[in-house]
């Protein structure tokens, strides 16, 4: 048995454990109408129309696999049955795990693709290259974000809508139609198929104009209606990645994730129900893998239960990547992009920072959590439950190893693995009179904070005085949050309990990220001499509650100072690079 499949086979039982786990949700709501219908694109493609209205039970739906076939595979077999005659191992493998691993002779990867990975034809076709490889060994679902920019220019056309501004509206529209179709007239050649690609475009880009056109008419786009419009860019992208496959001879379809991907109701932030969308993957995914065809799947959306287009969070494809992959108990999930994995820095801010050869969940997931733009914050989630290894590597330079992120990460790794800077934030210092009145100063400040609700970012243990607590919070809810500590302590001011209240509206914060970071002796004074060398000032500085993190608050212009004094003076480069201790 390969390494890959032990490691699958060691997951599964696991993930009987998991299932059980996310068990409330079935009972909460089961769907009993799926919403969403298909109809043929193309033979060998199919797009599904999202439907409000009800549709088939999700267990008696008719599974389209085998047409797929008859276009882009020369060796198909046009009597292949339909899924919908499949056996129960095949349509339900977690039931009958033994036979699935019988069965599934090669390992599953999906693979997503970012935003400039799609950005344009030639990159497309650098996807296509990386896609046709990786199925002469494994068992293929891709995941799509929209072309780069695109998300941006959708949420623009919502509130250009929403202001009554309907020649934005329109030439953002023609601006999205004219770089779709360029794609495709590259992509494809041949003339039928590019006719019916262009006409799924074009029928995408109307129907955004539609719910844009309401939008004016009513002064007001609503969080479903933005949700709709923002989620048009992978529902272009996925069609035309899929067609490109298909030229190239790749067995392919085109599925929209409305269809697979279960979330919650929070539109802008809709967090997905595991075990539902389990379900729906393996009955419209695992029949197409079964196949050998890969499925191309939108990622950042979603639907509820009842239908209603969700999307996942700005920068979410990741996440929609690791959700298909831990729906379908994959092998490994690879977030290909444009940098060569996780690097020691954000290389945009610190010209030295070099790739991080293998890094542990928990390191990638707080360098995530605090800001760096590499990894969405909730994309480790659904992976570590199953310990299923994610990989981050670089789309225009496939042949580099990028970075590997496993629940052990580096064995030999001691020390500062990365730093990260995040920038949006405000930092709330409440300064008592006596030194004994600050816990419980910290008490209330804490309770108040909840019931804003603000989320705290971080509560610094080390202020630069004993009597001053320092909290950090998103710069949005600055005032919000000074308004209500105002009140809290209104009383507290007048008589001198407290002495001051004061708010520091644009400091950012500089972590330093380490599974076994204070095997790095003399870290913060090294940090701390480092930045007094450059004449920074550290406002704060917190250490994370789980030992593998420590931030300092600077202000929002030193940050990338900040950064780079950081960088050079704890070697990150060198440390990472040969796994040695600091
Ligand atoms: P994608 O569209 O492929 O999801 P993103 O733009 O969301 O790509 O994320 C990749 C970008 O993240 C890189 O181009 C890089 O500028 C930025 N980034 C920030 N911090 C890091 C880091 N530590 N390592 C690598 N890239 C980082
Ligand atoms: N297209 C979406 C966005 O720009 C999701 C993503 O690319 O990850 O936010
Ligand atoms: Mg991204």
């Amino acid at each position: 048995m390969s390494d890959l499949s032990r490691g699958r086979a060691e997951r599964v039982e696991l993930r009987s454990k998991v299932n059980s786990e996310f068990g409330s949700e079935r009972a909460a709501a089961y769907p009993q109408q799926s919403g969403f219908s298909a109809r043929p694109l193309e033979s060998g493609l199919h797009a599904v129309e999202p439907s409000f209205a009800s549709a088939e039970p999700l267990g008696k739906r008719r599974l389209r696999a085998s047409s797929a076939n008859h276009a882009t595979n020369p060796h198909s077999d046009p009597n292949a049955r339909t899924s919908e005659f499949y056996p129960a191992h095949v349509l339900h493998p977690r039931v009958v795990h033994g036979q699935l691993h019988e069965n599934a002779k090669k390992p599953l990867r999906v693979m997503k693709f970012g935003g400039t990975s799609v950005g344009d034809a030639p990159c497309i076709e650098r996807v296509v290259a990386i896609v046709r490889a990786a199925t002469r060994e494994s068992d293929v679902v891709v995941v799509v974000s929209a072309m780069s920019g695109v998300t941006n220019k959708l949420v623009e056309a919502a509130s250009q809508a929403e202001a009554g501004n309907r020649e934005s509206v329109a030439a953002i529209f023609e601006e999205l139609r004219q770089r779709h179709e360029t794609a495709a007239n590259v992509l494809i050649s041949s003339p039928e198929k590019l006719q019916t690609i262009v006409q799924t475009i074009q029928a995408r880009l109307q129907e955004g104009a539609r719910l844009c056109e309401d939008a004016i008419q009513r002064r007001d786009v609503s969080a479903q209606v933005r949700d709709a419009i923002a989620g048009l860019g992978e529902r272009l992208s996925a069609p035309l990645m899929a067609a490109a496959l298909a030229q190239r001879g790749v067995l392919c379809e085109a599925i929209e994730a409305t269809e697979l991907v279960v979330t919650d109701s929070r539109h802008g932030a809709a967090e997905p129900f595991m075990d539902l969308t389990r379900e729906r993957c393996e009955a419209r995914l695992r029949p197409l893998l079964l196949q050998g065809i890969v499925a191309v799947v939108t990622g950042f959306i979603g639907a509820t239960v009842e239908g209603v287009p969700t999307t996942l969070g700005r920068n979410s494809s990741d996440f929609s990547g690791t959700i298909m992959g831990a729906a379908l108990d994959a092998d490994e999930v690879i977030l290909w992009t444009d940098v060569d994995g996780i690097l020691t820095a954000d290389p945009r801010l610190v010209p030295g920072a070099s790739s991080i050869l293998e890094m542990s969940y928990r390191e990638a997931s707080d360098l995530a959590d605090l800001g760096a733009k590499v990894l969405h914050p909730k994309t480790m989630h659904a992976l570590m439950l199953q310990g299923i290894p994610l990989a981050i590597r670089n789309t225009f330079a496939p042949e580099r190893p990028g970075t590997k992120i496993t629940s052990d990460g580096s064995s030999s790794g001691v020390g500062v693995r990365a730093l990260t800077g995040s920038n949006d934030a405000a930092l709330i210092t409440v300064r008592a009179t006596k030194v004994s009145d600050t816990p419980n100063v910290l008490r209330r400040a804490l309770a108040t904070i909840a019931g804003v609700p603000a989320e705290l970012r971080l509560a610094p243990q080390y202020s630069t005085a004993q009597d001053e607590i320092s909290l950090v919070v998103p710069s949005a809810l600055a005032a919000t949050t000074l308004h209500a500590l105002r009140k809290e302590f209104t009383s507290d001011l007048a008589c001198g309990i407290i002495r001051a209240l004061a708010l520091e509206s644009d400091v950012a914060l500089v972590t330093v990220i380490g599974e076994k970071l204070f095997g790095a002796g003399g870290l913060v004074g090294r940090v701390l001499h480092a930045l007094a060398c450059e004449s920074i000032s550290v406002l704060a500085r917190s250490q994370g509650s789980s030992r593998s993190s420590f931030t300092f608050v600077v202000a929002q212009r030193d940050m990338k100072a900040a950064l780079i004094a950081a960088h050079r003076q704890l070697q990150v480069t060198a440390s990472a690079a040969s796994g040695r201790s600091l």
